[in-house]
């Protein structure tokens, strides 16, 4: 009987672990090593648009010449997969000013890997955004936002910083069907120093794509303005 309960107890402690390690693992504001960012502390009314996935040729050019129209700098955290395939909608994006990030190679659940297989999904995908003409610092966001132990010690090892997000309208459970949905939950919920993640790059997310013009519209009534994350990361460090 000891042993039954023994072997219970050991059984819901090890589910406890797991439970929380994956929680962990999936947090926005928290990871094992190094630098991580959700948001930046700012006064300014600053903002930054960030896009997850892709490039895919044909959001890339719906989104230009709306990000052009408004004024809008944004941030795509690509993968390296498309960059191979669409080296051209990368391009397009750096010769507007916008900013590319690193999303992996393959955009895997980066949970119990090793460091050769992260560090060829990181450097294979810095190599393709310097290629498609980007400078300065390349920073990651982490495939499904999951940062087990392996990924943020082979990041912060190389000096990388992970940049998660602070609002996410169209995201897991509140994925929406509705572009109105999306923008106004942007809208009622921005403050300084926010990190916007949208996901634009397919088909099935066209409500995101829709709610770019009004997200960007109805911020820029309430006096913010958008940067790149860089930019963002900036304005924290020159307090
Ligand atoms: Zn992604």
């Amino acid at each position: 009987m000891r042993t039954v309960r023994f072997f219970a107890l050991l059984a819901a402690v090890t589910v406890g672990l797991a439970v929380t390690g994956w929680q962990i693992a999936k947090s926005r504001t928290y990871q094992t090593f190094g630098e991580l960012i959700s948001e930046v502390h700012t006064e300014s009314r600053l903002v930054a648009l960030t896009f997850d996935d892709g490039p895919a040729p044909e959001a890339v050019s719906k989104l230009l010449p709306v990000l052009h129209e408004h004024g809008v700098k944004a941030t795509f955290f690509v993968t390296g997969a498309e960059l191979e395939r669409y080296p051209e909608a990368a391009a397009a994006l750096v010769a507007a000013g916008h900013e590319l990030g690193n999303h992996s190679y393959s955009h895997p659940r980066m949970v119990f890997i090793s460091q050769a297989k992260v560090a060829s999904e990181v450097e294979r995908t810095d190599e393709l955004i310097r290629a498609a003409g980007q400078l300065g610092d390349i920073h990651f966001r982490p495939p499904h936002g999951i940062k087990a132990i392996s990924l943020p010690y082979f990041l912060k090892k190389t000096g990388r910083r992970t940049v998660m997000w602070s609002l996410e309208p169209d995201s897991g459970s509140q994925i929406a069907s509705s572009s109105n949905t999306i923008t106004k939950h942007v809208i009622d919920n921005s403050k300084p120093g926010d990190i916007i993640l949208l996901h634009v790059m397919y088909n099935s997310r066209r409500a995101s794509l829709e709610a770019v013009p009004g997200i960007i519209e109805g911020l820029q009534l309430q006096g913010f303005q958008f940067v790149t994350v860089s930019e963002l990361l900036a304005e924290e460090s020159s307090r």
